[in-house]
Parts: structure tokens; sequence; C-alpha cells
């Protein structure tokens, strides 16, 4: 059967861009889930794909889904494979779309109302983050949505997974920037922008698909919100000794009404490493460290990773301030009348104004950190990211609890970002390491495990802006609680034969 279907995808696309070969089978094999790279080093074997294709435009694509549909084969739609929580693994083999090939932006268009500058861009869902902005820059408009992997990542991604950038209290999430979406459901049909899906008569397909990572059917292209790029930008760091002083200065500035481009707090441990490389004042001090213990540095690094008790016990007991990094974008005049708001705010609650060294700092290295996690992998540690939110009175709890119970595993390091007036989410980073790579793919589960059921406990939200994927599958009973049986049914209806994506997101 395998060999029919293969030869039916080959008559819709022609045999190059059809493969069943074994390097590019590996490549698909898994995303940037750091728990599928650790079982990869622990030995254990990945799941491969039977088949890759990469079709150019939306009719092919409803040929390929009405063909796995009849062939009862499992379809994975693959954008970036930036994901970091295992939704393009092929758990069941099957087939990868990959839609890098739908890459246009198709229009720009706008302005549309009078005195009111409402742009608007039409793209496929294949384009990387990076040539979307870079070629609407060109044009004098922004899209506002810079995720850490804008390099690796595609807008058919982003939406799938409900992306969040970095100026998100600015420009909002991906799904307040998209107006509408074309969509191919596993039937074949094809929906497209203002078309409602026919078994929810009343449903556009951005309502249903958004955010659904792929298991209801494959995003094509989107009509998204634009801006004329911003005349002017501030950028600041201001200090604060007590994390919860900060939480209200961050709580208050986003009620008052300001909307800052970035309003990220790091915490003190997440603020040594983001100072790392300053180059002025007192801030050279890690670097000085660095230099000062030479050759013994890695030696010291493994030792602590490995005992990550110690290093936190010892940090806890020096005083160590934790970093806003406060910025604003737009109108020169307004922007700085805006950044005196937030930073009397900030002042009520005893905060130390940094000038703008460490915003300057923080824009330059914005995407660095994330992009060093693989190096730390190849030094034989283990490190990870997870993503929660909570409502301002839940935030704190669920702070401490997380920390509190992942310390004696790892290194913990957290901060919060993407401000609302309602909440925060806050972003743990995990670094370990055991005595084998079995061991720390076994701590690696633990942390997730506790991390998790401590998040759900303190009435957090698992999931910002990573996703579910494989990882958090298993907690969206209690995540969704009824609502998850409204998605189960709507997964019936849209796909009774249960191709797309399966086993992600609860499903
Ligand atoms: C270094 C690094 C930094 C990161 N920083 C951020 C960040 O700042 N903000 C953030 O939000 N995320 C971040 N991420 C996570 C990741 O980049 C996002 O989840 C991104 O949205 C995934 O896009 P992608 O194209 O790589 O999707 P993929 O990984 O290819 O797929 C993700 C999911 O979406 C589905 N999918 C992909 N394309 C489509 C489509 N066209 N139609 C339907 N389903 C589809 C896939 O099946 C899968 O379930 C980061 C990841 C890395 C590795």
């Amino acid at each position: 059967m395998k060999t029919e279907f293969l030869k039916a995808l080959q008559k819709i696309m022609g045999s190059e861009r059809v493969t069943v070969d074994q390097t590019n089978r590996h490549l698909y094999c898994r995303d940037m889930m750091t728990g599928s790279l650790l079982e990869l080093k622990a030995g254990h074997q990945p799941h491969l794909p039977d088949i890759i294709c990469w079709p150019e435009n939306v009719r092919e694509i409803s040929q390929v889904l009405k063909t796995a549909n009849r062939f009862r084969i499992p379809v994975i739609p693959f954008g970036g494979g930036s994901g970091v929580s295992g939704g393009t693994l092929p758990l069941h083999g099957g087939l990868i779309i990959d839609l890098k090939r739908m890459n246009r932006i198709e229009k720009i268009d706008g302005p549309f109302l009078k005195g009111i500058p409402h742009y608007r861009a039409t793209a496929q869902s294949g384009i990387l983050g990076e040539h979307l902005e870079s070629q609407l820059n060109r044009k004098g408009f922004t899209l506002g949505h810079f995720p850490s992997s804008i390099l690796c990542a595609t807008l058919g991604g982003y939406l799938a997974a409900r992306s969040a950038g970095q100026l998100s209290s600015r420009y909002g999430k991906i799904e307040d920037m998209v107006e509408a979406i074309e969509a191919v459901l596993p039937s074949g049909q094809i929906i497209s922008f203002d078309g409602r899906i026919r078994d929810y008569k009343s449903a556009l397909p951005r309502d249903l698909l958004v955010g659904t990572e792929g298991t209801l059917g494959i995003i094509t292209r989107a009509r998204l919100k634009i801006y004329p790029k911003a005349p002017a930008a501030r950028y600041r760091g201001i200090s604060f000794n007590q994390i919860p002083h900060a939480l209200t200065a961050i709580r208050e500035i986003m009620q008052s009404g300001l909307r800052p481009s970035v309003i990220r707090l790091y915490d003190p441990l997440d603020t040594l490493l983001l100072q790392f490389g300053y180059e002025t004042g007192n801030r050279t001090f890690p670097k000085k460290i660095g230099k000062l213990l030479g050759p013994l540095k890695n030696n010291l690094f493994h030792l602590l990773i490995r005992n990550p008790l110690l290093p936190q016990k010892i940090f806890s007991l020096i005083p160590s301030d934790a970093l806003l990094i406060l910025g604003f974008e737009g109108d020169a005049n307004l922007i700085e009348e805006q950044e005196k708001k937030a930073i009397e705010i900030c002042n009520h609650q005893l905060a130390k104004d940094e000038g703008e060294g460490p915003g300057r700092h923080w824009l330059k290295h914005r995407y660095s950190v994330s992009f060093k996690m693989p190096d730390l992998i190849e030094k034989g540690c283990f490190v990870d990211t997870i993503e929660v939110a909570a409502t301002w009175d839940k935030l704190l709890t669920l702070y401490h609890k997380v920390r509190a119970t992942l310390e004696k595993y790892c290194l913990v390091l957290a901060h919060f970002s993407h401000a609302y007036p309602e909440g925060c989410s806050i972003y743990f980073t995990v670094v370990g390491q055991t005595a084998s790579r079995e061991k720390d793919y076994e701590t690696y589960q633990t942390i997730w495990n506790r991390a998790m059921e401590n998040c759900l406990e303190a009435g957090g939200t698992i999931s910002h802006h990573h996703g579910i994927g494989l990882l958090k599958s298993k907690w969206m009973p209690r995540e969704l609680g009824e609502g998850l049986k409204f998605f189960q049914a709507m997964k019936k209806k849209l796909d009774p034969n249960g191709i797309m994506n399966p086993g992600k997101m609860g499903l």
C-alpha cells in the first residue's frame, strides 16, 4: 500500500519533490524539543517518517490530503521544525509535508480607513519569519512579530503554535495579528479566506485552526495586520532588588494603559546570564571572573551544574538585583512621555534606573541566548525552557513553587515576559547534567513532570507560546477540563480517520 501511496504522490507532485531516502527520513525525525535530542543521545531509536514531500501550492496540498485520507496515512505538517514541544514528531511514521516552498508574500495593501493606518499583508504559510519581516521592512512595514526563532520558524508554524514575539506587549501574539487564513482540511477541502467550515457553519478557519498544531488541517496562507515601521525606539534597563516590587511595577504599567514594546524582567540568576558580555561599568564583573579562572572554567562549570543546589544556595546569599528591560516604539515625543510615566511607576517600587546601556545590550543580543542551547547539549549538559503563564494573583506563587521544586535537579533561571493587564508568562530556563545520557533523559522527564504539576496546582496555564505538541499532551485533560471533549468532537468530525498529526495536543 505504501508503494501505491508513494506512486500517487509522485503523480501529484512529480518525483523530485517526494522522497523516501534515509538521510531525509532522519533529518525530519525530530524538531527542537530537547527531549528527542536527549533520547537520541541516550541511544533510543527515533520515529522516522516514511515519506517527505514539498508541495508548491494549495491544490497540491489538497490532492495530497485527499490521497492520504484514502490510504489512511498519518500526515504531519512541517514548517521550520523549530518547535520545542515535539509537534512534528512522526510518532506513527507517515508523510511529512514540508511547506517551505510556499514562501511568498503575495500582496501588501492598505491603508483601508481614512486617518487610521490599517495595512495588511497576505503571505504563504511556508515563508520564514525573518524573510517575511525583512521583505516587509524593505517596503517600510513591520509585522511586529519577533520570536527568538525568527531565523528558523515559518509563518504557518507561528500560527499553528500560537507564537509570541519579543515585542508582544505592543503588537500582540500572532493570533492578534492574523485577520484570515486559508486552510486545507483532511478531506482535501480548501477553505479560502472568508469561507466557512461546512461542519461548523458559523466558524471561520482562523478561529478553528489557529493554535491547533496541524491536528485539524494545514494552514496555507494568511492575511496579517502590518504596521508602518516605528520612527523611534527607546530601550533601557531598570533594576529592582525585590522581584515582587518589580512585578507590581509591571502590572501597574500594563494596567495604566501604557503599551511598552518590551517589558521583561530577568530574575537575579537570569540577570547575571544576561549581563555576560557587558562592556561598560561594573558589568564586566562576570567576564573578569571568566578570565581569572582560565582553563579551570570548564571543570568548575560542570562541577556546579552537577550539584545545582550548591551554586543556587551561594547565589541566594549574594544580594543581587533583577533587571527589567523596558522598551517603547513609536512617535519620538510620545514614547519619551510614555517612558517617563513608566519610570515613575517603577520608582514607586524602589527601582534604580540603569540607563540605556542594558536596553541596547539586550536589543543587540536578543536572539543570541536561545542559539547557545545546542552548545550546552554538546558539552554534555541538558538544557530546556519551560514557559507557563498565570494571572497576577497567582504569578509569584507559581514562580516560587516551580523554582523550589526544580532547583534540586538543575540550575533554574527565569524571566517574566509577555505581560498583559491580566497577567504574565514566566519563562524558566533549566540547565543540568548527570552521570550519563540515560540519566539526563530521566532527570529531564522528572523536571517536566514536576514543573507541569506545580504549574497546574498553582492555577497557571501550561503553555503560553510554545504549544502543546507531544511534550505537554498528557496534561491536556487537566489544562482544558471539559473543553477537551469539544476539541475531541471537532477532531472526529473534521478528521474522522485521524490522519492529521496523530498523538499531539492530547488527541
Ligand atoms: C532557539 C529557539 C527560540 C524560540 N523562541 C521562540 C519565541 O521567542 N517565541 C515563540 O513563540 N516560540 C519560540 N520558539 C518555538 C518555535 O520557534 C515556535 O513554536 C514556532 O512557532 C514554530 O514554527 P515552525 O515553523 O518551526 O513550526 P514547526 O516546528 O515546523 O511546527 C510546529 C507545529 O505546527 C505545525 N505546523 C507547522 N506548519 C503548519 C501549517 N502550515 N499548518 C498547520 N500546522 C502546521 C506542526 O505540525 C507542529 O505541530 C523557539 C524555538 C527555538 C528553537
